[in-house]
């Protein structure tokens, strides 16, 4: 017998959404939309020199970023995805029995993660289905070397704000490294949720990342960014990037997706699912359900011990929702269709969930 490690045994596993045939998929916080034709023409070109390995240091896609952000390139780390550069961050900075500090509940693979690399993880329970950052900032001890703060919050699609954000980034000692996980920043409507971007001028210790997967419609090909306030930092995530993570085909996806024309209509698609989210956060409260405020391309429906069977009341009428068990169902935005799809069958769910029939 092989011997693993024991950790390996009590690791909670990361349940991807399901894809089941001829369902519709509301569980993994896709975009509803094929890839534009201008991005698979690009790949498509790309994939004819894959006999040769990409450029592990994603020189170009590199520079694109950093002009965006204007930051200078040794703050851009690119990654295959942005769960791989949380992976990269925590075997950055934290050694065996140190702290990583996040909410809860929040991305499941914060806990997996912080668990494979040896450190320990610090949970602290989320206040009204949002980061209770005073909290958070209480349970940071000498052994804290870094905390994820998840805005907007994926499950629960909540966000903190800048006053409260910069109050706790003024609470963490320096050497402490605060991951602001952008990966919903896209969706973000409300003026008071800060881009994390601009605070890194002024807080040396902050890194930020963001993914082409939602947005930008790439999550198949497994391309996102850490920007850094400390080049040092994004020096580490290189590092312990595994070596080229980023294949060619993902580095031209996430360019091609930056031309202006595509960029603009990627973002117009976003602005249909924010109104499509309103709409359905609304008709979802009219039935009756408590649907926290979201910012994110999807709603929470905090259900406690209902949830499994919301979930397969769901699947019965061919909608796969993403349920934590006992605790609630996180439901991505479709198209309109897929919508009325839901909301029709939420509507058929709510006397069955609160047990009213
Ligand atoms: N952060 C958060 C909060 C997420 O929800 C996800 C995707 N579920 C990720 C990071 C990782 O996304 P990716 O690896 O596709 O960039």
């Amino acid at each position: 017998m092989v011997r693993l490690r024991p950790v390996l045994s009590t690791l909670p596993s990361y349940v991807p959404g399901r894809t089941v045939p001829g369902a519709i998929k509301l569980a993994s916080n896709e975009v509803p939309y094929p890839p534009l034709p201008s991005v698979l023409e690009r790949i498509t070109a790309a994939a004819a020199g894959m006999n040769r390995y990409p450029d592990n240091a994603s020189t170009a896609l590199t520079d694109a970023i950093a002009a965006r952000a204007g930051v200078d390139a040794a703050q851009v780390a690119i990654g295959c995805g942005s769960v791989s550069l949380c992976t990269q961050l925590v075997q950055a900075v934290a050694d065996a029995d140190d702290e990583v500090v996040y909410a809860w509940r929040s991305f499941e693979a914060y806990p997996i993660i912080a668990a494979v690399s040896g450190a320990s993880s610090v949970q602290v329970p989320l206040h009204d289905h949002t980061h209770d950052l005073d909290e958070m900032a209480a349970r940071i001890t000498g052994k804290t070397r870094l905390v994820f703060v998840c805005n907007p919050n994926n499950p629960t699609g909540t966000v903190v704000h800048r006053d409260e954000l910069l109050r706790f980034l003024r609470a963490v000692p320096e050497d402490v490294v605060v991951c602001l996980d952008e990966a919903y920043r896209e969706f973000v409507r409300d003026n008071a949720v800060p881009d994390g971007l601009t605070l890194l001028d002024a807080h040396p210790n902050l890194v930020v990342l963001r993914t082409f997967s939602k947005a930008y419609g790439l999550a198949g090909l497994r391309v996102g960014y850490a920007v850094a306030a400390d080049p040092a930092l994004a020096a580490a995530l290189r590092q312990t990037q595994v070596p080229f993570a980023v294949t060619t085909v993902a580095q031209e996806a996430a360019l091609a997706s930056l031309e202006p024309a595509a960029e603009k209509e990627l973002l117009e698609r976003v602005d249909e699912l924010v109104a499509e989210r309103t709409r359905v956060a609304d008709a979802l409260r009219a039935q009756g359900w408590e649907i926290p405020p979201t910012e994110a391309n999807f709603v929470w429906f905090p259900l406690g011990d209902a949830t499994a069977d919301f979930a397969a009341g769901c699947e019965a009428r061919g909608l796969i929702v993403r349920a934590f068990a006992g605790v609630g169902a996180r439901v991505t935005i479709g198209t309109r269709d897929e919508n009325e799809r839901l909301l029709a069958a939420t509507a058929e769910l709510r006397p069955v969930v609160t047990g009213a029939v």
